[in-house]
């Protein structure tokens, strides 16, 4: 595996892979790897010829009160794993080639998008992952690029910014990686005191007890109240774990609207906590057809098998 370490560097390399007919999937990432991360690039690798994988801690997508600076970094350690999982080159930029001497002007935003969710407590953090990505797509011009759902917002985010910039990239939502407990990888899992880590694991409980409790409804064709099943999730995370719950919905997967009807459609039931000082976000999506029927992706074990959901009583017992 080769390190490239300039945009200019980049730029030549797909170049000369295009030309010889090679197709290109790329993985960005912001480094500390860990198994959810090299899923990526071993689905990359299944579908392209070659793989890159970028790492870069990107400061645009940090508010200032964030840990920009705290963000877990050891770039030997990425390349290693990134070499045993089967990339080919890790492009590996500065923040000044990237961003020149800071007079950056270019902002890609989605002021609609970028402001729910996640937005609404990250202001700007989302105008940061637009343009980044708009400059690495440019950049490695990827045929096809892999992310996580684990940060299903990015993931539609990012979507509908190839979509609109007219990029000919497929952008493809992997599924999340989860420990035993339930909990999703995370590089920020490294925050967390033991305990915190054990208490963790109900959020993945939460998201299950919802989705549970949703197709129990379908399953006897009775009406699910929404509001009232996210308001008792909520409530479990924030007063029965002692998280700050900052977030539970159900919302339309590309517009992040509030969903409180059943109706086909592809949808998520997505939530962020604060656990201590350390900011936690999950979800699974949840896709209807127009004949009823649901399908539901919650994410996937180390070993690549399907998760089984459970409600929070089978979790506890
Ligand atoms: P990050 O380094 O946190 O910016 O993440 C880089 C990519 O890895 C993003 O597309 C994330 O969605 C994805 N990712 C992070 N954690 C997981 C996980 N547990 N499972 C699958 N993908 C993940």
């Amino acid at each position: 595996m080769e390190i490239i370490e300039t945009p200019s560097q980049m730029k030549a390399l797909s170049k000369t892979q295009k030309e010889s007919g090679k197709s290109i999937g790329f993985v960005p990432t912001m480094g500390a790897l860990h198994v959810g991360h090299l899923s990526l690039v071993k689905r990359a690798k299944q579908v392209c010829d070659v793989v890159v994988v970028s790492v870069f801690v990107n400061p645009t997508q940090f508010g200032k009160n964030e840990d920009l600076d705290k963000y877990p970094r050891d770039i030997v350690k990425d390349s290693n794993l990134c070499e045993l999982a089967g990339a080919d080159y890790l492009f590996h930029p500065s923040a000044n080639d990237i961003y020149g001497n800071g007079e950056e002007s270019l902002l890609v935003s989605f002021p609609e998008l970028s402001n729910k969710l996640c937005g609404k407590f990250r202001p700007g953090h989302f105008d940061g992952v637009t343009t980044i990505m708009a400059k690495l797509l440019s950049i490695v011009s990827p045929d096809s690029c892999f992310m996580g759902k684990k940060d299903g917002q990015q993931l539609s985010i990012v979507q509908r910014l190839a979509r609109d910039l007219f990029i000919s990239c497929e952008i493809i939502g992997c599924p999340t990686v989860r420990e035993k407990s339930g909990l999703a990888l995370s590089s920020r899992n490294s925050y967390m005191s033991e305990k915190q880590r054990a208490d963790a694991g109900q959020i993945f409980a939460s998201l299950s007890n919802f989705t549970i409790e949703l197709l129990k409804a379908i399953d006897l064709d009775e009406k699910f109240k929404i509001q009232e099943a996210l308001d008792l999730e909520a409530k479990h995370l924030q007063s029965g774990c002692g998280f700050e719950v900052q977030y539970f919905d159900f919302v339309d997967r590309n517009t992040f609207e509030p969903v409180r009807e059943i109706k086909a459609g592809e949808f998520m039931i997505c939530t962020a906590v604060l656990n201590g000082t350390t900011r936690l976000i999950d979800n699974f999506t949840i896709n209807i057809n127009e004949a009823g029927k649901l399908q539901v992706d919650a994410g996937v074990d180390e070993m690549d098998n399907p998760f089984t959901i459970l409600s929070r009583e089978e979790v506890q017992s």
